[in-house]
């Protein structure tokens, strides 16, 4: 049955208790508002681990705009619900305070990942997001932690965290969810309405579109090209960035070689709303 833990020392006190009796623990961060992509990410953990605990907190401290965290979607009871029905074992609830009991001395700096992509166009996100995911497995001490390839970049830091802190944990990277339309999904399409929804699924189509040219043996700038133009033709949607950069590094490529794996990546604006999406292809 799940257990629903609201405070630090409880979550330390339940985890243990399974460790005691040999049991191995998967944890999956998330900040509620929970749909299908999440849910997969559970079913991943249970199948790996005998133990999954999902925290669900919207992190202030990776907000870097306030209209954002104050119009994030909550809706606990109803995720709680869900959760309910599936294979997870703990969900950790936390406030702020209880997360942050005093305002954090430290700042995370990933070098360059904070000058490309979500680090450029959101700064200080990286921090907030390495201090929540590193308290998070500070608390729970998982053998491994699950997150999202819809969020690679934030993906790439945890791994940089996880490497450079000598973390004992294994990351996983859940592939994409997406809906019917071929919209990632996200928290965050609960603020979109219909019309905007049905333009969002453009933002894949692009993708889809750049990729193709690519795995075709088009160069970069051509299918970047074609990707704005399709996306530049529709209205209400404001694009912040479109890169097609290496798989693992998230860099720049100078030239595209046969085997290389490389991720298209994008953010756009749509009814004032921040959309992230990315496709990833092999040569
Ligand atoms: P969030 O609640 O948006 O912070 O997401 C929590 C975790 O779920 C992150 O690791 C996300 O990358 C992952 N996630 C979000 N959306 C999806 C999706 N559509 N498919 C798979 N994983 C997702």
């Amino acid at each position: 049955m799940l257990k629903v833990i609201r405070k630090k020392s409880d979550l330390k006190e339940a985890v243990g208790s399974f460790k005691q009796k040999g049991k191995t623990i998967g944890l999956v961060p998330t900040m509620g508002a929970l749909h299908s992509g999440h849910l997969s990410l559970v079913e991943l953990s249970h199948s790996q681990y005998d133990v999954t605990v999902v925290s669900i907190f919207v992190n202030p401290t990776q907000f870097n705009n306030k209209e954002d965290l104050d119009k994030y979607p909550r809706s606990e009871e109803s995720d709680i619900n869900l959760l309910s029905k599936t294979s997870c074992d703990l969900v950790f609830i936390p406030s702020a305070d209880e997360m942050y009991a005093s305002t954090p001395l430290i700042k995370l700096d990933f070098g360059y990942l904070e000058n490309i992509m979500e680090g450029k166009f959101r700064p200080g996100h990286f921090n907030g997001v390495g201090l929540v995911v590193a308290k998070l497995l500070g608390l729970t001490e998982p053998n491994g932690a699950f997150f999202g390839q819809k969020d690679i970049q934030q993906f790439r830091v945890i791994s940089a965290l996880v490497k450079d802190l000598d973390i004992p944990v294994k990351l996983h990277m859940a592939p994409i969810v997406r809906e019917m339309s071929g919209l990632a999904m996200s928290s965050r399409n609960e603020r979109l309405n219909d019309e905007q929804k049905s333009t969002a699924s453009n933002l894949f189509k692009s993708l889809q579109i750049a990729a193709k040219l690519i795995t075709s043996g088009n160069s970069l700038e051509k299918a970047k090209k074609e990707a704005f133009e399709f996306l530049g033709q529709l209205k209400n949607i404001e694009l912040e960035y479109f890169e097609i950069v290496d798989f693992e590094t998230l860099q720049n490529i100078p030239s595209v070689n046969k085997g290389e794996q490389l991720v298209l990546c994008l953010a756009a604006h749509i009814g004032g709303i921040r959309l992230i999406d990315n496709i990833v292809i092999e040569l």
